[in-house]
């Protein structure tokens, strides 16, 4: 069944550059490009920037190090973020060596590291910050609905919002909600994997210690239940710490395509129920838990994949494997072969790689001359998407889709045509990191 549906609506904006989604790839994506001089415009659903940090809550930016040395490989807006939320002092961000992030695995592996942890409220505080400071208009509450493109072309981005539905019509668009909504929606080839990463939906537990001993004990009790059958389809789990004496959990697991509102409506009725179950077991079971407080769940349930956009290079699991360079690198991928498994419960495989190249080809979808897409939605296969679609290497790629948003439209260019020679020199200029430092060492899988 179906209908046509046809209304007249205003056209509210006419910016250069239309980032559709303020997370992590459209915070790179929208400073960038305001920086650079496009007049910029933000969306975003949420009444908050910030993304998984922020509207699933975590605190680890995978993919910000190579976890041989703790060096960093992606910097420039990362770094500003971890000095904005004052996790490092200004101007040190680039001379620090790091944990892996804030999993309580890694931080114990490596006291003398610094962490870089990325507590919610001091990330929203900080993506305001910086989006204010870059000129960037911001509009929150305002989701992408549809789009309107003719020939390869986005003409229109049709946005709902408490106005009712509104157009923009930027010259550039850069697609950043993860999901490649706006992408899909103007008609670009997208791919789905057959076996989709799960759903979770994150919990906090107030007044608890938590250590990497705790976490062992918690994962013990989480496993007796499930083989009783107290308990389905779960995490690690994974903790990690924002204060000392709270901590959240990564520790649901719904599969599903969060792109189908009836599955993401059941990650987030499922995951409720599930992030109860494993309060109240803890509860009974470990003397640590005798004062904690369930202190929030969510947000919302995330999305680990959905779409991927065809670009005019997929990225590859041997690109990834392999650490192999391209010649039009805009960033680094550093983060393990991470797939969450949908069918099984507790810890999974996650594989080291070397830091690999991240070609600007995966962030231009094939077929369109105004469009560009940033974060877990670029072009690569789901063995590769393993790796790149984390936090740290989603701003990064955001960063580099900004620049090249701006350069487009200061040199009356298509995305496709920017320099790229051009676009690395800017992006080494602020901050970007184009090469990793070399380490001949090998490093072995944690032990859970
Ligand atoms: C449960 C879970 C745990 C994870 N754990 C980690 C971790 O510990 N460390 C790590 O580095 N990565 C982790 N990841 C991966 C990471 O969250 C993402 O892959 C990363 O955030 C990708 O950045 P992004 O900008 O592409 O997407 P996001 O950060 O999700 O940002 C997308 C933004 O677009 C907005 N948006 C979406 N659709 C629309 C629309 N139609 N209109 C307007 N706005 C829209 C969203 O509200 C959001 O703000 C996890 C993911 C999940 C789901």
């Amino acid at each position: 069944m179906s209908f046509i549906y046809s209304k007249e609506i205003p056209i509210t904006a006419k910016p250069d550059v239309l980032v559709c989604g303020a997370g992590l790839a459209g915070i790179g994506a929208a400073v960038a490009a305001a920086r650079g001089g496009a007049r910029t415009m933000v969306v975003e659903r949420n009444g908050f920037a910030g993304g998984f940090f922020t509207a699933t809550v975590g605190s680890a930016f995978d993919g910000f190090v190579d976890e041989r040395t703790g060096t960093p490989v992606v910097g420039g807006i990362v770094f500003e973020m971890l000095e904005r939320m004052g996790v490092v002092e200004k101007g040190q961000a680039a001379k620090l060596r790091y944990n892996v992030n804030g999993d309580l695995t890694w931080v114990e592996m490596h006291p003398e590291r610094a962490i870089p942890r990325c507590d919610p409220e001091r990330f929203k505080r900080a993506a305001d910050a910086i989006l204010e400071d870059a000129g960037v208009q911001v509009l929150l509450h305002s989701q992408v609905a549809d789009v309107v493109a003719v020939n390869g072309h986005v003409e229109k981005v049709i946005v709902s919002n408490k106005v009712g539905l509104v157009a923009i019509e930027p010259k550039v668009v850069i697609d950043c909600t993860g999901d490649g909504d706006a992408a899909a929606w103007a008609g670009a080839a997208f791919a789905k994997a057959e076996s989709l990463q799960p759903m979770s939906l994150h919990f906090r537990i107030a007044y608890l210690q938590p250590t990497y001993e705790l976490r062992r004990r918690c994962a013990a009790v989480l496993e007796k239940a499930h083989e009783r059958g107290e308990l389905g389809l779960y995490a690690g789990p994974y903790l990690a710490t924002f204060s000392g004496r709270d901590a959240y959990f990564n520790a649901t697991r719904y599969p599903g395509d969060n792109t189908i509102p009836e599955d993401w409506t059941q990650a987030e009725i499922q995951g409720r129920k599930d992030a109860w179950t494993m309060f109240e077991l803890w509860q009974r079971e470990l003397a640590e838990f005798e004062e904690a407080y369930f202190m929030t769940s969510g947000p919302v349930a995330g999305g680990r994949e959905s779409r991927r956009i065809v670009g005019d290079y997929e990225l590859t699991e041997e690109d990834v494997r392999e650490g192999r360079r391209h010649e039009d690198v805009v960033v680094l991928g550093a983060w393990r072969l991470d797939k969450h498994p949908a069918a099984s419960a507790g810890y999974h495989d996650i594989s080291w790689i070397p830091p690999y190249d991240i070609p600007y080809r995966t962030l231009l979808p094939k077929d369109f001359d105004n469009l560009l897409v940033a974060g877990r939605c670029h072009s690569a296969t789901p063995a590769a998407l393993a790796s790149s679609r984390v936090t740290a290497t989603a701003m990064g790629m955001g960063q580099a889709a900004g620049t090249a948003a701006a350069l487009a439209v200061a040199g009356n260019r298509t995305p496709r045509e920017v320099d790229t020679s051009r676009l690395q020199e800017i992006l080494r200029a602020s901050g970007g990191i184009l090469q990793a430092p070399d380490a001949d060492i090998e490093v072995g899988n944690p032990d859970f």
